[in-house]
C-alpha cells in the first residue's frame, strides 16, 4: 500500500518540479527578453532624442549663420553707400585740392616721365589704366604703385562699341582690368574699385547704357570719377600753348577740381606742359591730392 502511494507521488513530484523549472525558466526567459527590449527601447529614444538635438542644432546653426550674412551684407552695403558717396563729393571740398589724372596708359615712352616729374615735385596722382596697356608695362604698373599714386580702372579696350555693348560689358571690362592690375602688382588682393568710362560716364550715343553701367558698378562697390577741367590733349589741341589754355580756362576758380590728361605714347606734349602747370597751380592755391587720399 504504502509503496503503491509513494510510487504515484514521486512521479506527481517529479512533473511538478519539471512543470516549475519549465515555468521558471520561461519568468526568466521572459524577464530577460522583457528587459531587453526595454532598454533597446530606451537606446533608441537616447538615439532618437540625439537625431533630434543634432537636427535643432543644426537648424540653429543654420538660422545663425543666415543672420551673420545678412548682417554682413548689411555693412557691405552701407560701406559701398559710404565710398560710393565719397567718391560723388569729389567736387565738394572746403579745401583747395587739385587731383591730377592720367588715362589711356601706362606707355613706355610718357608714363615714366611724368613719374619722374610727379616725383621730384613730390605730388601724389592718379593714373586711369587700360588693361591692355597693363597688360603690356606691368613694370610701370608696380612703379605707379609703388610710388603712392592711385591706381583706376579705365576699361579694357577703350573701344566704345565692346565695351558699350550692354551694362555688362562694361563691368566685364572693369573685371579683365582688374585682373591685369591684380596680376602685374603679382598681388590678387588688391582691387581699384575706381572706374573712368571711356568718353566719360553719361551722354554721347550710348548714355543710356553708360547709365545703367553706372548703376551696376556702384552696386558691385565699383565708384566712378569722371573731371571738371582737362587741356583737351586727347582732341583737338596740338600745342603747349593750347593745352595750358584749355586748363587755365577749365580750371576757372573751381574749388576741388579734376583735371583730365592722358599719358597714352602719343601725348608728351602732356608731360611738357606738366612744370608750367604745376607752377600754375600752386600760385592759385592749390593742394595737389591723389583720389584714394579722399576715400
Ligand atoms: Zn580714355
Amino acid at each position: 500500500m504504502l509503496y503503491d502511494i509513494i510510487i504515484p507521488r514521486k512521479r506527481i513530484n517529479k512533473k511538478r518540479i519539471i512543470l516549475v523549472i519549465i515555468a521558471i525558466i520561461s519568468l526568466v526567459g521572459l524577464s530577460i527578453i522583457t528587459a531587453i527590449s526595454l532598454v533597446n527601447k530606451n537606446n533608441w529614444k537616447k538615439y532618437a532624442i540625439q537625431v533630434e538635438n543634432k537636427y535643432n542644432a543644426i537648424q540653429e546653426y543654420k538660422k545663425v549663420e543666415k543672420l551673420k550674412e545678412q548682417e554682413r551684407d548689411k555693412i557691405i552695403k552701407m560701406e559701398n553707400a559710404e565710398y560710393i558717396s565719397k567718391i560723388k563729393n569729389i567736387y565738394n571740398s572746403n579745401e583747395k585740392r587739385v587731383f591730377l589724372t592720367f588715362d589711356d596708359g601706362p606707355s613706355q615712352s610718357v608714363t615714366p616721365l611724368i613719374l619722374d616729374l610727379l616725383k621730384k615735385e613730390n605730388i601724389k596722382a592718379t593714373f586711369f589704366m587700360l588693361g591692355n596697356r597693363v597688360e603690356a608695362n606691368p613694370d610701370i604698373v608696380k612703379r605707379i604703385y609703388n610710388e603712392g599714386h592711385t591706381l583706376g580702372n579705365h576699361g579694357y579696350s577703350h573701344k566704345y562699341k565692346e565695351i558699350y555693348l550692354c551694362s555688362q560689358t562694361i563691368l566685364d571690362e572693369y573685371n579683365k582690368t582688374e585682373q591685369c592690375i591684380k596680376d602685374a602688382l603679382e598681388n590678387q588682393d588688391f582691387s581699384t574699385r575706381l572706374f573712368r568710362f571711356p568718353g566719360g560716364s553719361s551722354g554721347g550715343y550710348y548714355d543710356s547704357i553708360k547709365q545703367e553701367g553706372r548703376k551696376l558698378l556702384e552696386e558691385n562697390g565699383v565708384g566712378y570719377v569722371d573731371w571738371n577741367a582737362l587741356s583737351n590733349d586727347a582732341a583737338g589741341a596740338n600745342t603747349k600753348e593750347a593745352l595750358l589754355e584749355n586748363l587755365k580756362n577749365t580750371i576757372g576758380e573751381k574749388q576741388s577740381v579734376v583735371i583730365l590728361m592722358h599719358d597714352a605714347g602719343d601725348k608728351i606734349l602732356t608731360y611738357e606742359i606738366l612744370p608750367d602747370l604745376i607752377v600754375f597751380l600752386r600760385e592759385k592755391g592749390y593742394n595737389f591730392r591723389a583720389i584714394s587720399d579722399i576715400l
